[in-house]
């Protein structure tokens, strides 16, 4: 074998599980004990300061500086006995993943000493040197700079002696840079729009908070095998790799035993996601070998969302103290299920009353139907904009194939829902009357979340289901920041309920009664919206012919879909639910782009080289020991066909197998020179990308795994999927 194929499949094989240190208490005692959570400010600020802070954040209004100070300050002392030498902000910058730059405490003591200190000013402001972040052209226009600022609603942490603090990131002239800007801003969209309409149904609802239940999967590999193939190094993906005998045809891994180093990684990480204040509780295998999946209890969506992404980080560098490590692409293995991050979304009010719960009065089902009615209506009217949201370079690869939800945003209801809708869409006015008296609107909508949590198999070819009390989207890769669907999504749905409430208010105002109004509402939208309800099976060809008449969005191009964010249509929803201006649009659409070109720029850069440097010159070796064979057989028996006929064939097939590979790499090399020609126009450049690099990629793949299966094991490369995807 390959002698560094051979070293790191046999210290891979050789690997025993890592002992984890356990805490000597029960989670309940450790819990949040590295946040800075109310617990910790009560026993860290003044009382007064603690009081401000928690007003504050309660009703969603900045500090004064002076309050600032007080709690930079408690912070500071509380960080410091818990280990912290320095701070950073922490931030989400339009890349996936997080930012930080770490600042230790320490100034002068103007004695030649240092003391350690922390201002209000440097906890609620800074400038990180942001020139490195993608924006999409903002700084350039403006020649503004960057700066981060505390979001206070969601507390700080340590990480390794570090006290993060969760910030947003814009410019100067107020153009958000980040993730959390828009998310908080739709999140507060929500909330006004959804209170309104709570309201409806119990005038003391003050707030309406959206809830995030992610469920993040992830493969792992162990590092040594990792290390020796250079694509996933590079990539996160294999570019290459011929289909192991044996993978999840048996579907033996979904539920199945936990390898026991996976058990030790998955037990590390669950205490350090406690420790964090991360209430991680499921974890089970998935349906590919290697593949797991971590979900936390819900949260509120902007918390749920930074503890996702510092899972994330926190789950790679756990990884590596088990000699693991984490692969978070969407699509790592091909022919094997690829990773998403499915979210479980809810709005709940602070009366406690979970809205797309079936309640159980006739007035709670009013409002069950008149909210799961105004989600349709927005994901109908935005089903292009909320796969936009999705979309990604690295999720392209999931959706579409028969795993995961297809490139069609539809909504799953389930036929008892589904009846209840259908009755109120095709009422006549003598029905709908009745339905408005209290006692009809029971609708027998109780059993809807027994029926749909009972039936475990769900629709699970539906992008967007109900389940129950809450909305599951699926489509979200799972190397993706949450916001980005949570931003279009809760944004829509305001955007929807503020149209609904003004139009019960016109028919009030006619003189309706409040249930007939509703009702009337809720029967035009749901009328309205019929396209976007689809309990059929997803995956089938039919269903796209299907959906192209209903006239949703069938595009499959990355790049194009990404168009969606700029259509009239999306521009005024963000401007009145002011989410995005414009011109925020535009620039993070330009990210979007020049982040779908390098990622394929790269991964066809990493393919070239494997192509031509690893595999063209073992796979040419080998040709040459079977010509050699050849001719000495030939010297021993002659001309006898029989003998050689299998040989030659083979050497044949390489032969052409390698022509076809020199030929692929240097049309995508020529194909890559004509993209990057196009230097003044991301979007053009993106979709050249696609169309024309992309597709050799796929050829060059075919060529080499066909190859993998001539040539002689011993000799091949690369660890084998076969090495890669079986943990012992
Ligand atoms: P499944 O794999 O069957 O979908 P999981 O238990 O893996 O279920 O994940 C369900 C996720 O949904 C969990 O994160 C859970 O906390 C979350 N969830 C449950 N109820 C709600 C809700 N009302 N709103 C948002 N998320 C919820
Ligand atoms: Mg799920």
């Amino acid at each position: 074998m390959s002698s560094l194929r051979f070293k790191v499949v046999q210290e891979a094989f050789d690997r025993k599980a890592v002992e984890v240190k356990l805490p000597a208490e029960r989670p309940e005692v450790y819990y949040a004990s590295a946040v800075f959570n109310r617990r910790s400010m009560f026993e860290y600020l003044p009382r007064d300061t603690y009081d401000q802070l928690i007003q504050a954040i309660t009703e969603k209004k900045p500090i004064s500086r002076e309050v600032a100070d007080e709690v930079a300050e408690g912070m500071k002392r509380w960080a410091i006995d818990h280990g912290a030498r320095h701070y950073t902000h922490w931030f989400h910058p339009l890349t996936d993943g997080t930012a930080e730059k770490h600042d230790a405490f320490i100034e002068h003591d103007g004695k030649g000493g240092v003391i350690e200190k922390f201002t209000g000013k440097l906890l609620v402001q800074q400038e990180p040197d942001a020139s490195s972040f993608p924006n999409g052209g903002i700084r350039n226009t403006f020649e503004a700079r960057g700066y981060s600022a505390w979001d206070i609603s969601s507390p700080a942490f340590i990480v390794d002696g570090t006290l993060c603090i969760p910030t947003i990131f814009i410019s100067y002239t107020g153009e958000s840079l980040d993730y959390k800007t828009p998310l908080l801003r739709a999140l507060n969209a929500v909330d006004e729009a959804a209170t309104k309409v709570a309201r409806y149904f119990d005038p003391e609802v003050k707030h309406v908070t959206s809830f995030l239940g992610w469920e993040q999967e992830y493969f792992l590999v162990d590092e040594a095998l990792y290390s020796a193939r250079p694509d996933l190094l590079m990539t996160g993906r294999t570019l290459m790799g011929h289909e192991s005998p044996k993978n999840q045809q048996l579907e033996d891994h979904y539920f199945g035993a936990i390898p026991s180093r996976v058990e030790a990684f998955m037990l590390d990480l669950e205490i350090e996601c406690h420790r964090l204040g991360i209430p991680a509780k499921t974890r089970h295998n998935e349906v590919a070998p290697n593949q797991f999946e971590l979900a936390p209890i819900y949260e509120e969506t902007n918390l749920a969302n930074d503890h996702n992404l510092l899972l994330m980080s926190l789950m790679s560098e756990v990884a590596r103290r088990h000699n693991f490590r984490v692969l978070l692409h969407e699509k790592p293995f091909k022919g094997v299920n690829g990773s998403g991050k499915h979210n479980n979304w809810s709005l709940g009010t602070d009366r406690g009353v979970q809205l797309f719960a079936p309640g159980r009065t006739p007035e709670q089902n009013l409002q069950f139907i008149t909210f799961i009615a105004n989600v349709m209506k927005a994901v109908h009217t935005h089903n292009a904009l909320l796969k936009a949201s999705i979309m990604s370079a690295t999720n392209a690869h999931r959706l579409g194939a028969n795993e995961a939800p297809p490139a069609i945003i539809s909504i799953f209801t389930g036929t008892q829902l589904a009846n209840v809708l259908d009755r109120i869409a095709n009422a006549d006015d003598a029905t709908l009357q009745d339905l408005a008296h209290r006692e009809s609107v029971s609708m027998g909508l109780a059993q809807i979340p027994e029926l749909l949590l009972d039936n475990t198999d769900r629709n699970r070819t539906s992008p967007f289901a109900f389940t129950g009390n809450r909305f599951e989207f699926r489509a979200i890769g799972s190397s993706a920041n949450c916001a980005s669907a949570m931003i279009a999504l809760n944004a829509a749905v305001a955007d929807q309920l503020n149209n609904f409430h003004a139009e019960v208010e016109k028919r009030l105002a006619e003189g309706m009664s409040l249930n007939n109004a509703l009702l009337a509402e809720v029967k035009k939208i749901l009328r309205e919206s019929e396209a976007i309800h689809f309990d059929g099976n997803g995956y089938s060809d039919r269903w796209i012919e299907e959906a192209q008449r209903r006239g949703l969005d069938c595009e499959t191009s990355a790049p194009k879909i990404f168009d969606a964010y700029l259509s009239n249509q999306s521009i005024e929803m963000f401007g009145r639910t002011k989410v995005f201006t414009p011109i925020e649009l535009k620039a993070r659409n330009e990210v979007k782009w020049e982040m779908y070109t390098k990622k394929i720029q790269i991964e066809a850069r990493v393919l070239g080289d494997l192509a031509l440097n690893h595999i063209v010159p073992v796979a040419t070796r080998y040709q040459s020991m079977l010509v050699d064979n050849l001719v000495k057989l030939r010297t021993l028996f002659g001309d006898d066909e029989q003998i050689s006929a299998q040989d030659l064939e083979t050497i044949q097939h390489i032969s052409e197998h390698v022509t076809a590979i020199k030929a692929e790499v240097q049309a995508m090399v020529d194909a890559r020179k004509q993209a990057n020609a196009i230097d003044d126009n991301e979007r053009d450049k993106a979709i050249a990308y696609h169309d024309n690099v992309a597709p050799h990629m796929e050829t060059i793949r075919y060529h080499i795994d066909k190859l993998e299966l001539m040539v002689d094991n011993e000799m091949w490369p690369l660890p084998k999927y076969r090495e890669l995807l079986f943990i012992r």
